[in-house]
């Protein structure tokens, strides 16, 4: 199987990497691409053990120590936004999308012009871009698999059953570092506070995004998208424990949950044997050990972006890239330090708030230069929107 990774030196790149590690040997995987940021040391390293035929970093400064480094192995060193997508083309059996952000939008939906399978780890594609890329997959005759642990235990609850008799889908979240703190700890949070997610072990993005709830709000949006669900469909419940990944309620009140390690290697490795499975070594839940699972509500004062959240779901236009993009700035903004924790929410609240955005509700994007100066636009308004001081 050849294999191509967007984005292959982050968290979901690295675990990929490592269950291909466990199962090349057995299963003839061939990683064929990879692409990459700043990691270049990584990058190379990673390039020269899978043998791979191509490497490309995002940035043109790197190319001279990729030539250096990779040319006497025979792998071609490439550079920029156009020779990712140029990978794309370069046709695979499984794709990963891993790359973080809005960056990893525009390599997805190539991807699903040239590949068989694309692992969808960047939820940003199906936010700011679903009815694109679905519509896509659909003309193309590619295979989307969610690789977000929610979505995957979604996908697999769904296995044989027919999507009609779904009433509900829960998706969990394990609450993040601030599940127990007061809203005035939340709104003095530090950026290092921020970072220490109880048991995922994530990227920075990502870790941020957790702890805002923001990462929870994409992933309502993306389970829109790829189960085809409507706003009264879609349900989230704090889980702390993080071993029931999600679970789907059918209209007769039985309940399927996908339990599992909180470890992404799980879903990465189902989406790559879908629909076999193989083996894993991984540590074995012990139950008597982990003794209880806990759930309770999510608090929406606290974690405004769940309520956020909704506004999108309930509409079919443009405001889930919308959301991601003035999501992206307000996470920039509090990592430099310029703004806090809780004005994250507050700048995305006043942006989905302004008039000419308000006016996207219903306007479907029809391609990606549409959702790219859609992107373009929030992310200028976002940057330069002052918050009062409350
Ligand atoms: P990460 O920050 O660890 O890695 C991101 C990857 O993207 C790296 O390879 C980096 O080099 C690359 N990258 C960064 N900026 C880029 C740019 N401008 N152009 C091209 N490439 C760029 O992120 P991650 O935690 O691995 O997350 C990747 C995606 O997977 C995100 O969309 C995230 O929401 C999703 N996801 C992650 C997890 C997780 O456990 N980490 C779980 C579910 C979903
Ligand atoms: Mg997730």
């Amino acid at each position: 199987m050849d294999i191509i990774i967007f984005g292959a030196t982050g968290s979901i790149g690295q675990n990929a990497l490592e269950v291909i590690r466990c199962q090349r040997e057995s299963h003839s995987l061939r990683v064929k691409a990879i692409t990459g940021n700043d990691n270049i040391d990584q990058l190379c390293k990673d390039a020269i053990e899978f043998k791979v035929e191509r490497v490309v970093a995002t940035n043109h400064k790197h190319m001279p120590e990729l030539k250096d480094r990779l040319s006497s192995h025979g792998i071609e060193a490439c550079a920029g936004t156009e020779a990712i997508l140029e990978t794309a083309q370069m046709k695979a059996d499984w794709v990963l999308s891993a790359i973080i952000g809005f960056h990893g939008v525009p390599p997805t939906l190539e991807a699903i012009k040239y590949c068989k399978t694309v692992a969808i780890a960047n939820k940003e594609s199906l936010v700011c871009a679903g009815k694109i890329a679905n519509d896509s997959a659909k003309m193309y005759g590619t295979t989307l698999l969610p690789v977000d642990s929610e979505h995957n235990a979604i996908f697999q609850c769904l296995q044989g059953e027919d999507i009609n008799t779904v009433r509900k889908v829960i998706l969990t979240a394990s609450g993040g570092p601030f599940l127990n703190s007061s809203l005035r700890e939340m709104e003095n949070a530090t950026l290092d506070q921020a970072l220490a997610h109880p048991t995922w072990s994530m990227g920075k993005r990502i870790s941020i995004d957790s702890a805002t709830m923001f990462n929870k709000a994409l992933e309502l949006i993306e389970a829109k998208y790829f189960f085809n669900l409507s706003d009264s469909q879609l349900d989230v419940i704090i889980h702390p424990e993080s071993i029931i990944h999600s679970m789907v309620s059918f209209h007769d009140n039985s309940i399927l949950a996908q339990l599992g390690p909180h470890d992404m290697k799980c879903a990465i490795a189902y989406t790559m044997n879908y629909p076999d499975r193989n083996p894993l070594p991984l540590k074995e839940i012990d139950f008597a050990a982990q003794a209880k699972l806990t759930f309770e509500a999510a608090d929406h004062n606290r974690f405004p972006a769940l309520r956020l959240a909704r506004w999108i779901l309930k509409s079919d236009g443009s405001l889930g890239a919308v959301f991601n993009a003035a999501k992206e700035v307000a996470l920039d903004r509090f990592i430099s330090g310029e703004i806090r924790f809780l004005d994250m929410s507050r700048l995305v609240e006043t942006v989905l708030m302004l008039p000419d955005i308000t006016k996207l509700e219903h306007k479907i994007p029809e391609s990606l230069d549409e959702v790219k100066s859609i992107n373009g636009w929030v992310r200028r308004i976002t940057k330069e929107i002052k918050l009062n001081d409350n």
